[in-house]
């Protein structure tokens, strides 16, 4: 019988995963958390060092959470709350408590500046923050409108600060809240930001709807997964254990990653940071069966001098996302990492991760492929236009990657202009990626419409770097582009032409810039053009014909 969840008329146990049996989909993230962290309750969840926490604990730490937001801070149903930390225990009590609440989770990416977060805080509107000590520190600099709290603070230094701590906050609460906010399935439930195109960050706004929807379609692609993994000799699912060494705050992190492991009771292994030999000694500790990271992160792995030093024999997967995987990466890792299946998935922020997957049954056969539709709520068009998607381009055409999908995100927070660019109706996003489908529907992502720059799976806009550059007060015409790197992908490259008489050298603009840009996004290579830089018939700079001209004095170096 189905324990705590009022949906869930009782469980299956298919493969070693406990999985529900629903007469509707839980209408919104509290009963999913209700329902699958009782029916998971004993199981081991968090493992991050020496801790160790079952289902049943975070879950419970998650309701004091939420109780000590409503009695001693007011926050109620639709207000921002953001989560400012790196992969801590606590970052997924917060975002369970926040969404229990019916309040809104707005995690912050934790190599944001102290600018980029003052931006975030105030575009999003949070009325509070939940932070590590380095990002409370970075907070402490700015004046903040939000209420701050920390977690993993000592007491001196939260004082220093002038913030209050949470654990004391909980111990000054009650227990559970006073009073439970109905939730509907269309209430907001995340804003996550991403870089697109055009300047700043956006924030993309999940409904309950799109969060339950998209962790039930990973759940059924899922139990595909888990019969193949039976054949591939993997373990049932109660003994599967994730590698979390993607950030939470990425969206493979918290939907893929967090949301279906508490579904399926899966225990999820939390490094604070990345560090690939650190990945590889706690595979062999945890005997982890799954890795999912950006394409930099399985190259780190694979190239590492001790790799295979370890005992990897628990792996099963070595998954990808979030940027391209090389063709000849997918060759090379299946050749070093043998029998584990280099299998990779497309997906977006906007569409809480799902699009399409390349999996076990294959990759080999083709790996530049990022594979079919995710199976069952999501639909691939390829578009020509801009505005209302059409009918879609046959087979081996490029055009915009377009996604019909439930789990898809309303829109941008307080952004219409560009909600309605991305979303032109009928359920379609444009994911702002060129590609093709083939006759087997495979999907083949070939270049980008939107002007960013992927870096080891950060999402740069152009833009804003271009506008950062912009602020020093020597540069006349500023140009920034991909550059290809082995390792991450693309780094950051820029050129500059400087006002006549002025003086500039690369190395202090460089400076200059990674005053207020988080170091990620800082140009590797900065050139200073003597010349004005090239124009298209619009005046615009012509960044084709820059990008190929440097792009040819990078790779001669
Ligand atoms: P984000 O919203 O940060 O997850 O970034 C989404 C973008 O990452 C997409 O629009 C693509 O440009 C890129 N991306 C994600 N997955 C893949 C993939 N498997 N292959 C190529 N590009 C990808």
């Amino acid at each position: 019988t189905a324990p705590g969840g009022q949906l869930g008329i009782g469980t299956a146990t298919v493969r070693g995963a406990v999985l529900p049996v629903f007469t509707a989909a839980p209408p919104s993230m509290r009963e999913y958390f209700a329902f699958f962290f009782t029916a998971n309750g004993p199981r081991e969840f968090l493992v991050f060092g020496e801790e160790r926490a079952t289902f049943a604990d975070v879950y419970a730490r998650g309701l004091k959470m939420a109780a000590m937001l409503q009695h001693r801070h007011g926050i109620a149903k639709g207000d921002r709350i953001a989560i400012a930390m790196r992969n801590y225990p606590e970052w997924i009590v917060v975002y369970v408590a926040i969404l229990h609440l019916g309040a809104v989770a707005v995690p912050m990416n934790a190599w944001w500046t102290a600018e980029e977060l003052d931006y975030g805080l105030k575009d999003s509107g949070a009325r509070m923050v939940i932070a590590d000590e380095e990002r409370a520190r970075r907070m402490a600099t700015l004046g903040c409108h939000a209420v701050v709290l920390t977690v993993r603070t000592s007491a001196d230094v939260a004082a220093g600060f002038g913030f209050a701590r949470v654990e004391d906050e909980v111990a000054a609460s009650p227990d559970t809240m006073w009073y439970q906010p109905e939730i509907a399935p269309e209430d907001d439930a995340t804003i996550m930001y991403t870089s697109g195109s055009t300047g700043s960050p956006k924030g993309a706004v999940s409904t309950h709807r799109a969060l339950v929807s998209g962790s039930m379609n990973y759940l059924v692609t899922g139990l595909a997964l888990l019969e193949l993994s039976a054949q591939a000799g993997a373990p049932p699912a109660d003994q599967q254990v994730m590698l979390l060494n993607v950030p939470l705050f990425h969206i493979t992190g918290s939907v893929p990653v967090l949301l279906v492991s508490i579904a399926i009771g899966r225990k999820m292994v939390i490094m604070h940071k990345w560090d690939a030999g650190e990945a590889l000694r706690l595979i062999e500790k945890e005997r982890a069966t799954y890795f999912v990271g950006v394409p930099t992160m399985s190259l780190e792995l694979m190239q590492h001098p001790d790799h295979d030093k370890y005992d990897l024999s628990s792996l099963v997967d070595i998954a990808s996302g979030g940027a391209p995987r090389p063709p000849e990466h997918v060759e090379r890792l299946a050749n070093t990492f043998v029998g584990k299946n280099p299998v990779q998935g497309y997906g977006l922020t906007e569409t809480n991760g799902v699009g399409a997957g390349n999996m076990r049954d294959n990759y080999r056969a083709k790996p530049a492929s990022t594979g079919r539709a995710a199976a069952p709520l999501v639909e691939l068009r390829i578009d020509a236009g801009d505005g209302p998607v059409g009918p879609g381009l046959p087979s081996g055409s490029v055009g915009e990657v377009c996604i019909r999908t439930v789990c898809n995100c309303r829109g941008y927070w307080n952004k219409p202009d560009a909600t309605l660019a991305a979303f032109p109706g009928d359920g379609w996003f444009r994911s702002g990626d060129l590609g093709y489908l083939d006759e087997e529907g495979y999907l083949f992502i070939v270049d980008r419409k939107k002007d960013i720059i992927i870096r080891g799976g950060e999402n740069i806009s152009c833009q804003e770097v271009e506008s950062a550059l912009y602020t020093h007060p020597a540069v006349a015409e500023a140009s920034v582009f991909g550059l290809p790197d082995e390792r991450l992908g693309e780094i950051v490259g820029a050129v500059v032409y400087v006002k006549p008489g002025a003086q500039l050298e690369p190395d202090a603009l460089h400076d200059f810039v990674a005053r207020d840009l988080s170091a990620f996004k800082v140009p590797a290579r900065i050139w200073i053009s003597a010349e004005q830089l090239p124009k298209l018939g619009s005046g615009k700079i012509d960044k084709v014909t820059l990008r190929t001209q440097y792009r040819a004095i990078h790779a001669g170096k």
